[in-house]
């Protein structure tokens, strides 16, 4: 069943975690013709000396990653055949979706996401989108800063679509399988390597207990808490884009996870609350699996029969979560709970 992106409305941004799954070895391997790029990344670049038009493969359609970075440079501000700009400084690109990749990718149609803070790309974004196929969306902002929201007590952190759409996904693996994990970029954090938290979470015994993951961003440790065979999983978030994210994550994971119901809940009537109210609710063979939008703070801990409390903060909260994970442990001597 293909999915419709909630965002852009296209059916080629939301993929299922079965068929990214299916596809990852060979995404942006190169084939037998394909064409080689590799470009110093520090240096400036004389762009007719790339070919950078002409090294799309006659067999797979894909192009270096480097060839089009090459042809968004050309189309940033002006005429230039060598411009000032190198390409590290044009800004990020981001797989997409992003799979483990062994060697310089090859890409194809709408597999990158430009994630740049250069106002001459910028400018130039709506040209790129036209002219680059591979691009499926430039964003504007600052890769340094998180995105999200950070801190509930402050605005969040987001960056601007300037072209196309920035939702895009990750390939998680564990010791206990993989999922595809989607995010709104533009308005949640990049993680590069999670390996370091999916070891962690894949040594914790999760099977048969009641997790929560308490700041669940798009999901990624609750849903990798169903595949470890959780009884019941409670995923909340306070940014509502990172809930709505986590919405359609189960839907992409829908047959890796088994899902047999999902349903949103309605919102009618509701009244505006910081406490977590209940987005959507999963049903797998084994597991129950709820989603909430809220503040943590706010959660009823007591009710809700956890045993676990996941706690994945970005790194300039850490402190503030820790201390209130040493409260909870105080008041719930039987709940564990876990900084990821
Ligand atoms: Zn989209
Ligand atoms: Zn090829």
């Amino acid at each position: 069943m293909r999915l419709r992106c909630p965002s852009c409305g296209s059916s080629s941004c939301v993929n299922s975690a079965e068929s990214v799954i299916k596809a990852a070895p060979s995404l942006y391997a190169r084939c037998v013709s394909c064409n080689d790029l590799v470009l110093d990344k520090r240096a400036q670049i004389n762009l007719p000396d790339t070919g950078f038009d002409d090294l799309k493969c006659k067999n797979c359609g894909r192009r270096p990653l480097d060839a089009v970075m090459a042809h968004i440079l050309s189309l940033s501000g002006g005429q230039e055949s060598r411009p000032a700009l190198t390409l590290q400084q044009m800004g990020t690109p981001l797989l997409s979706p992003g799979v483990p990749t062994y060697a310089p990718p090859h890409v194809g149609y709408q597999n990158l996401l430009l994630l740049t803070k250069q106002r001459i790309v910028a400018d130039a974004s709506d040209l790129i989108l036209k002219q680059v196929p591979e691009v499926k969306g430039v964003i504007y902002g600052d890769m340094k800063k998180v995105f999200g929201l950070e801190d509930h007590h402050a605005a969040p952190n987001t960056c601007r679509v300037l072209a196309g759409c920035d939702v895009r996904a990750d390939l998680v693996t564990s010791a206990y399988g993989q999922i595809l994990v989607h995010k709104s970029q533009s308005k949640i954090h990049i993680e590069h390597n999670n390996m370091a938290k999916m070891a962690k979470l894949g040594a914790l015994p999760i099977a048969g207990r009641v997790v929560l993951d308490a700041l669940a961003g798009p999901g990624t440790l609750g849903l990798m808490s169903v595949l470890m065979g959780a009884q019941k999983v409670v995923l909340n978030d306070a940014w509502l884009p990172a809930v709505e994210n986590a919405y359609l994550n189960l839907q992409a994971n829908r047959e890796i996870l088994g899902i047999r119901m999902l349903r949103r809940t309605s919102t009618k009537n509701r009244a505006p609350s910081r406490a977590p109210n209940l987005y959507c609710i999963a049903t797998t063979d084994n597991t129950r699996i709820e989603v909430y939008h809220g503040e943590f703070e706010e959660f009823n801990i007591e009710d809700s029969g956890v045993d676990l409390i996941l706690l994945d903060s970005f790194p300039n909260t850490a402190r503030y979560f820790i201390d209130m994970a040493e409260e909870i442990h105080r008041r719930y001597p039987g709940i564990d709970i876990v900084c990821i």
